[in-house]
């Protein structure tokens, strides 16, 4: 019984590598964060997207 416990966090631990390798080629899995916005900033129409995976952002001006 010991060993259960162990073998499903080591599955677990490569599931995340396996996300974070596709992220570090820029296959990123884009969800959309903030429809579109109006970035003061920038004066110009923004839509946020975050990547589910790793946290990025990513910012699509109009
Ligand atoms: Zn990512």
């Amino acid at each position: 019984m010991g060993d259960v416990i162990p073998l499903q966090r080591r599955q677990r631990r490569r599931k995340q590598g396996e996300g974070r390798t596709l992220c570090a080629n820029g296959r990123h899995r884009w969800l959309l964060e903030k429809g579109s916005s109006f970035d003061v900033s920038k004066g110009r129409l923004v839509t946020v997207y975050r990547c589910s995976r790793c946290g990025e952002r990513r910012h699509e001006y109009q």
